[in-house]
């Protein structure tokens, strides 16, 4: 028999996570806290129906990396290439505008995800796959990682209405934790090794609300049913908050709502003043919006928490690891949560990969895993630190930065360069983070050297005519001092 590998967590990374142990020939077990989400009646946690989100290349890469033909394919055909932003605003003669601005100057797109729709495509491949087995309503409740022993409350309607649950008992060589921000692994390993841990709750709360459809009449094209572009990602900045909204494959969009709780705490106690709060401060979106079906958003949907995290290291010996939001959530201002747990699932493997050699025993194997987990955590901890810093910063260029002539002008002439002078591999931080597979750190070292040469730059070509000037006066001092004398 295989090793066998305990998944807890079915989200995303964990469905990931435990694809790539299947196609190394692992025993692998799912353990999720919800119900199947592929069920219709489950909720998804924490959500009115499922966040959109943006894909980009470090999640794409990692799902072509899990040796699934046509996986891939699937999941991109059921998103929608997003080439920039669309900021939305007010001139100054109150007329209302929208300008785009691309991503990337060759061209590349992110795509807009349903979050539900990828993970239901992830747990449908691995259903298809013999050595793969899901336990739904499993809770983690506990473990013993010297033992190699984890204990799950099991439930399921009946036993939940009566109140009583069941506890189970699993044995296993490898556990992977990717049950998300609030991990119970995380809980549990930080019994075991010396975890720095920090967390941060930003003052943001966040809500969701709903651009609806435009229904299609006869004749008309198919994509008259987006009532704004859907090709990008529209953004109402602002100075203390931001809207944006994500498109839909069904015409509609999923908007989110960025703001400080106490403007929450405001509106919460007075939500028929929103409408007029958005055509203050996000000009146009009540004609997208009906203030009736905005108010009723406001006050149904829940206002939740942004939460950033980082620790280290993430595994104890060859007993566990944790991946995902679990090891690393992040604000999500840089489009980077999700596809950062995916590139971890990718580089996990390919670090256990690279320490692994066929036909050993068990007792190698345990040891070589151990070292390889620990590998794994000294490289990734930079990177998951670099990007969680990264998305804290975005929010500042998001709602405030991206119309500013500085930040416009830096990154015109970023990718001014990036084509003019490619020798020079020159690139955007934003290209880099979301268009390549650099590390993170690596991106922040290369984009703050860019940052200083360009200010070199930049000074020299300003300072050049100071120095002439300044050169000039004197010789003609000299010259006419020389006179004087
Ligand atoms: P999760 O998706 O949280 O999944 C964890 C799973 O573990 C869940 O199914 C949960 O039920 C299960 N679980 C929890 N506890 C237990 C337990 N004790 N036992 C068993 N199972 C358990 N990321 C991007 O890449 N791009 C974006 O554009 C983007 N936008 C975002 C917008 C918003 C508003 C938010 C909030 C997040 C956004 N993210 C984005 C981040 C992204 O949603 C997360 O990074 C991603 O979902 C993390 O995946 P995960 O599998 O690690 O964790």
């Amino acid at each position: 028999m295989g090793q066998k590998t305990i998944v807890v967590g079915a989200g995303p990374v964990g469905a990931l996570a435990a694809l790539y142990a299947a196609q190394r020939g692992h025993e692998v077990e799912v353990y999720e806290l919800r119900s199947d989400l592929r069920d219709p009646s489950t909720t998804p946690l924490n959500f009115t129906k499922s966040i959109n989100l943006a894909l980009s290349e470090r999640g794409i890469n990692a799902i072509k990396c899990s040796g699934r033909a046509d996986l891939l394919e699937s999941i991109i055909g059921e998103t929608i290439p997003m080439r920039g932003r669309m900021i939305h605003g007010r001139d100054k003669s109150g007329e209302l505008y929208e300008q785009g601005q691309d991503y990337d100057i060759h061209g590349r797109t992110l795509y807009a995800a349903d979050r539900g729709g990828l993970n239901k495509i992830l747990l449908d491949e691995l259903e298809s796959l013999p050595n793969v087995k899901f336990f739904f309503n499993h809770k983690l409740t506990g473990a013993d990682f010297r033992k190699h022993t984890a204990w799950f409350e099991v439930t399921n309607k009946t036993t939940a209405s009566q109140g009583r649950h069941k506890e189970i008992e699993v044995n296993f060589d490898f556990l992977i934790g990717a049950d998300g921000a609030h991990s119970s692994t995380r809980y549990h390993l930080m019994k075991y090794t010396r975890m720095d841990y920090q967390q941060e709750y930003i003052d943001t709360l966040w809500c969701e609300f709903q651009i609806t459809a435009k229904p299609v009449k006869s004749g008309q094209d198919e994509n008259s049913r987006f009532s704004i572009s859907q090709h990008h990602l529209h953004i109402w900045p602002g100075k203390e908050f931001m809207f944006i909204a994500i498109p839909s494959l069904d015409g509609s969009f999923t908007c989110t709502l960025f703001m400080p709780s106490s403007h929450f705490s405001a509106l919460e106690s007075n939500p028929s003043t929103l409408p007029t709060f958005f055509n203050t401060h996000f000009p146009g979106v009540t004609s997208l919006i009906p203030p009736k079906d905005l108010i009723t958003s406001f006050t149904t949907n829940p206002h939740l928490p942004l939460l950033s995290i980082k620790c280290t290291p993430y595994h104890f010996l060859s007993s566990a690891v944790i991946l995902g939001d679990a090891a690393h959530a992040m604000v999500p201002f840089y489009g980077q949560g999700m596809n950062a747990g995916l590139e971890d699932v990718r580089f996990l493997f390919s670090i256990l990969d690279k320490h692994s050699s066929p036909n050993s025993d068990q007792e190698t194997d345990t040891k070589v895993r151990a070292t390889a987990l620990a590998e794994y955590s000294e490289f990734r901890t930079r990177d998951a630190h670099a990007i969680n810093d990264l998305a804290l910063q975005n929010y500042v260029e998001m709602r405030a930065s991206v119309v500013s002539p500085v930040y416009k002008g830096r990154k015109w002439l970023e990718e001014k360069l990036s084509v003019w002078v490619p020798s020079l591999g020159w690139a955007t931080r934003y290209s880099r983070v979301s268009f390549g597979n650099e590390r993170y750190s690596e991106v922040v070292e290369r984009s703050d050297r860019q940052g200083r040469l360009l200010v070199g730059w930049v000074l020299g070509v300003l300072g050049l005519p100071v120095v002439v000037g300044a050169v000039g006066v004197w010789w003609r001092l000299r010259r006419g001092g020389r006179g004087w004398r």
